[in-house]
């Protein structure tokens, strides 16, 4: 079956990664950017690392057959610096178009501090003056309820933010309802240790539905499984789901949501319609 990795740092993955995903029925892959597991310290690493994503790490994936999407940003845990968020928010607009970007993220928060709100916002800002969707990274553990609460609340109270070009990473069952309520899309990340499990990630399906709703890796540095989105396939045939709704979720869905990206530039293997969520 085909299917989408919707949010993984394939910088941080070997290449035989591409190779297992590509045989598991890997089409495309969407990589935002993110913390590399240490403090970069200059807006010049940050470009360094824009053209990685951007340019070297399409060609590296489409060895394989892999599509490569990228999304730009300052991460919520750098975003403490305020300085340098500033320099790396400026020189954000020099690579929104190169090929595969498909908006502004992961942004959000960490430890929900007023220095991560602050970033936050300039970011969003940004999204908006350049039409960009936005991918929004929410807190681990003990932050994660607090942070997505303010998160919402942020992007609800601006009047020019389209729920339907936003998605909420990283929701839990605690978490996921009102961002689906607000009208954002959801991704539900499968991880070995703390997020979510395959299983997990299959009941909220069933008590939630299948629309605005994606699972992904999220697989980066640390201990992750690239290989977690087709565990959530098997999991869900294990429970009796049909293809159909298998393959919503795991290829229809990101490719609809990312089709709304000013520069989505992907001739998917099969074709997803351009329809807008409310109309199904
Ligand atoms: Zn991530």
């Amino acid at each position: 079956m085909f299917y989408v990795e919707p949010h993984i740092h394939m910088v941080s993955r070997i290449t035989d990664d591409y190779v297992r995903m590509a045989r598991c029925g890997c089409v495309a892959v969407s990589e935002p950017a993110f913390w590399a597991g240490f403090d970069r310290g200059s807006a010049a690493a940050f470009a360094t690392y824009f053209r990685q994503l951007t340019q070297f790490e399409p060609k590296r994936a489409a060895q394989f057959g892999i599509h490569h999407f990228s999304w730009l940003c300052i991460n919520a845990k750098e975003a403490e610096d305020v300085a340098l968020s500033r320099e790396v928010i400026s020189i954000i607009p020099e690579y929104l178009d190169q090929p595969g970007v498909l908006g502004i993220g992961e942004i959000g928060l960490n430890k929900n501090t007023k220095n991560e709100v602050i970033i936050f916002q300039e970011q969003v800002e940004l999204a908006m003056k350049t039409d960009e969707l936005i991918l929004v990274h929410t807190p681990h553990l003990e932050d994660k309820y607090k942070g997505t609460r303010m998160i919402l609340d942020m992007l609800t109270a601006d009047q020019r933010v389209k729920p339907e070009r936003v998605i909420i990473d990283h929701v839990e069952e605690h978490t996921i309802k009102p961002a689906l309520d607000a009208g954002f899309w959801v991704g539900m990340t499968l991880y070995p240790t703390t997020k979510c499990t395959p299983e997990r990630a299959v009941d909220m399906v069933g008590r939630y539905g299948r629309e605005r709703i994606m699972a992904n890796s999220a697989g980066d540095w640390g201990v992750s499984n690239p290989m977690a989105t087709p565990d959530f396939i098997r999991a869900l045939r294990a429970r009796g789901h049909d293809n159909a709704t298998i393959h919503k979720l795991v290829y229809e869905n990101p490719l609809r949501f990312f089709m709304q990206a000013r520069r989505f530039n992907f001739q998917p293997p099969l074709p997803v319609a351009r329809q807008r969520t409310e109309d199904e």
